[in-house]
């Protein structure tokens, strides 16, 4: 079975040709030299019904979701977006009234995000809907947040809440039938409209080390950064923070419980690592933007990711994310 993040240090890693902008393809972005003193942050994101979306979900926002999951890496990297670039695959009986509805969803955005459209390309296809956008945005030279710069000692926080996003899944594929409306309607709205942590990322900058967009599992992305920065994980389970529609789904029993919500993806929310003693001034931008920030855990000498319990004992270990090629979670 391929494996999507061997395909791409095997096949694609080659085509970076050394250069440095590429980061070696191991990081979200790739940061291009911008003027006075600036770098452009680049980053890619396809998605495809059937896949990242529902077909019959609405054209708004699986229009929404597509810049909001690009907005969401150059926010991890603490870059402020400002352009895109929209290719669209569509297939070839698609309605103009599911169009306008698509572009009347790419507006608002727009507007919401202050990026605006600058290229792109459009097709017909006789397959499902593919959607794919660059979005470029700007950091200070040098200020970019790396999934390379965690340091042993390090405390790791995570944005928001995990998990929603996968019970939200759950909830659209017909499960979770005994949550309340208002718990399923919160879950499947975290999964279908994903809230990139714009206004959080940029200030992220000169307090975290490393930091990621988790978009394939917490356990897994969080594996990126350890391998990008030599070091290793440990996640206190107690610590997660958790929405009241995530224990109410834990309650239920719905999916695989604890699993889903470290392996599961979607979540949108922004991971890194910071010195212990950033703390205080962590708590206060979390005061100031009105945006959780929880502190999960730390890192460890060595290597991989492990996730323990109160007492310190081991609950789990290993990657635990989406994988494109193997078909699903490891
Ligand atoms: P993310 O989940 O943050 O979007 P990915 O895991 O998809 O990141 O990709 C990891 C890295 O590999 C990124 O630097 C990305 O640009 C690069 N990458 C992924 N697919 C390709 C490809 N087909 N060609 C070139 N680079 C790729
Ligand atoms: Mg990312």
């Amino acid at each position: 079975m391929v494996d999507e993040f061997d395909l791409i240090k095997r096949l694609f890693a080659p085509l970076t040709m050394g250069r440095p902008e590429a980061l070696g393809l191991g990081d979200d972005v790739a940061l291009i030299p911008g003027p006075a003193g600036r770098q452009w942050a680049v980053t890619k994101d396809a998605m495809a019904a059937g896949v990242h979306f529902f077909p019959d979900d609405p054209p708004e926002l699986i229009a929404r979701k597509l810049i909001r999951v690009n907005l969401s890496d150059l926010a991890a990297k603490g870059a402020e977006p400002q352009f895109l670039l929209l290719a669209t695959c569509f297939p070839h009986d698609v309605e103009p009234d599911w169009l306008d509805r698509f572009a009347s969803g790419l507006k608002k955005d727009c507007d919401l995000f202050k990026v605006a459209v600058i290229g792109g390309d459009t097709i017909a296809t006789p397959g499902p809907l593919v959607l794919s956008l660059t979005a470029v945005g700007m950091v200070p030279e040098g200020a970019a947040l790396l999934r390379s710069s965690a340091c042993s000692g390090d405390h790791v926080w995570l944005s928001g809440t995990v998990g929603d996003a996968a019970f939200g899944l759950l909830v659209a594929q017909g499960e979770g039938k005994s949550l309340s409306e208002t718990d399923a309607s919160f879950l499947l709205d975290r999964y279908r409209l994903p809230q990139p942590r714009v206004a959080l990322g940029p200030r992220l900058r000169g307090l975290a080390h490393a930091s990621m967009d988790v978009s394939d599992g917490l356990l897994g992305d969080l594996g990126h950064i350890c391998r990008a920065s030599k070091v290793g994980a440990e996640i206190e389970a107690e610590r997660l923070p958790l929405s009241a529609a995530a224990r109410a789904a834990l309650a239920a029993g719905l999916g695989d419980g604890l699993t889903t919500i470290v392996a599961g993806g979607d979540d949108y929310e922004i991971l890194f690592t910071a010195a212990p003693a950033a703390e205080d001034d962590l708590t206060a931008l979390s005061a100031d933007l009105g945006i959780g920030l929880a502190r999960i855990g730390r890192i460890v000498p060595g290597e991989g990711v492990t996730l323990v319990d109160k007492e310190g004992r081991v609950i789990k270990s290993g990657r635990g994310s989406y994988n494109h090629f193997s078909g699903g979670r490891a």
